[in-house]
């Protein structure tokens, strides 16, 4: 089996090694299972609960955590996350996101929190008994991390957290949030519980593809010392972590949702014709399946080649990632583009796959580091090794 959904109508180049084809498989029955509802979830902004509950029969979020508090491998693999995240995302971003969250959200937590906080929430996201959040954006700050207000200061052996974070995944819905917050000189991680006292969540934004998104207002909220992750001021080591385990998931999930953009244009225009030939015939309709193919096919051997550096030493592949992220993200832009045009009419009505595979591509070119703030940090590293 190749490396794309498995639902796919395209053969595929890139192969995945033994145990990442079950895997493969395994998230492609959840996908089948959950397919139904895809349409439904997919347009809410609140947790969708068949999902949840069969995301967690699957135990697929088991894959995002350490073995040692009940997840599937020592360390969290990256292609793993890659994998499941091409096949989730095909289906629905709802899925996917409630599947990758638990990892984004949980990561720091693994890699540097206190051994009680873990052996606490860990084994509870893995079960996606507690639902996990990352909360990095503020109001006013997005990818200029250094420049968030949310403060963090010791007192008496508690930490106190003050601020505002936006457009966080899971807000409302997750039990325990990684707040960055400016500490000091510095800017350290704290794990705030959800139901600590001065913290609520709102829900002011909805947008153009609905996901699980809010607002967390932080007022004067306590939490003992210990969850401060890591040392004081070492907050960005462990978001850099966060990015360079889970960036190149981001293609992944591109990656699905291209195929299954693509799938859809060619189902269609064999199953429809115009001035007597079939539409993958007429025009340049041939030529825009083709160069959706080509793209996702390239894009997918990188991405798969940069999920494997990922996973040999996360810290010194994050080019490499942010290199499959703007790749792939870029690529599903275009094909879902395509497949619509396509498709004509048929692309535009809302309900169908085509209509939510164009909404779902677009947000990917933002989140997790947007395509020009990641090409501006590739440029600079390119001239850098030149000098
Ligand atoms: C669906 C969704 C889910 C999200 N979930 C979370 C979450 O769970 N937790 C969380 O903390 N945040 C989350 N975010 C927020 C997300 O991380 C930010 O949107 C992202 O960091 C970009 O910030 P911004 O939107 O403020 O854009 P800005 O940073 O203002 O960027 C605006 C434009 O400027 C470009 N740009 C930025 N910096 C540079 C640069 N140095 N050089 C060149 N161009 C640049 C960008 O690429 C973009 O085109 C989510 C966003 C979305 C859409």
């Amino acid at each position: 089996m190749s490396a794309s959904s498995g639902a796919g109508l395209s053969e595929a180049l890139h192969d995945l090694p033994a145990q990442y084809r079950d895997l493969q498989a395994e998230a492609a029955s959840l996908a089948q299972a959950v397919a139904g509802a895809a349409d439904r979830a997919d347009e809410s902004s609140a947790v969708d609960p068949e999902m949840r509950e069969q995301l967690a029969k699957s135990g697929l979020t088991a894959l995002l955590v350490p073995a040692a508090y009940g997840g599937r491998s020592e360390v969290v693999d990256p292609v793993a996350a890659t994998v499941v995240r091409e096949v989730l995302a095909g289906t629905s971003s709802h899925l996917d996101s409630l599947f990758a969250m638990q990892g984004i959200g949980s990561l720091a937590l693994g890699r540097a929190g206190d051994e009680e906080l873990r052996r606490r929430w860990l084994p509870r996201i893995a079960t996606l008994d507690a639902i996990a959040a990352l909360a990095l954006t503020e109001p006013g700050v997005g990818s200029d991390l250094k420049a968030i207000t949310t403060t963090v200061r010791e007192d008496n052996g508690s930490l106190i957290v003050d601020g505002h974070k936006s457009f966080i995944t899971n807000a409302g819905y997750a039990d325990t949030y990684t707040v960055l917050g400016r500490e000091g000189d510095g800017f350290s991680l704290v794990l705030v519980p959800a139901d600590s006292e001065g913290l609520s969540t709102s829900s002011p934004h909805q947008i153009i593809a609905p996901h699980v998104l809010g607002d967390v207002v932080m007022d004067g909220v306590r939490v003992p010392a210990a969850h401060r992750i890591g040392p004081p001021g070492g907050g960005f080591p462990l978001v850099l972590a966060t990015l360079a385990t889970f960036r190149v998931s981001v293609a992944g999930a591109a990656l699905g949702v291209a195929q299954s953009a693509l799938d859809d244009a060619v189902r269609y225009t064999t199953g429809h014709s115009a001035f007597g030939a079939p539409l993958h015939r007429l025009g340049s309709i041939p030529q825009q399946l083709a160069l959706s193919w080509t793209e996702i096919e390239m894009a997918r051997a990188f991405t798969y080649t940069a999920a494997a550096a990922a996973a040999q030493d996360p810290g010194a592949s994050l080019h490499w990632s942010s290199m499959a992220k703007v790749g792939a993200t870029e690529v599903a832009g275009r094909v879902v583009d395509r497949a619509v045009q396509v498709m004509g009419r048929a692309g535009l009505t809302r309900g169908t796959v085509i209509e939510r595979m164009y909404r779902a591509a677009r947000p990917m070119r933002i989140y997790e580091g947007g395509t020009e703030a990641l090409l501006d940090a590739l440029a600079r590293r390119l001239v850098a090794t030149q000098q």
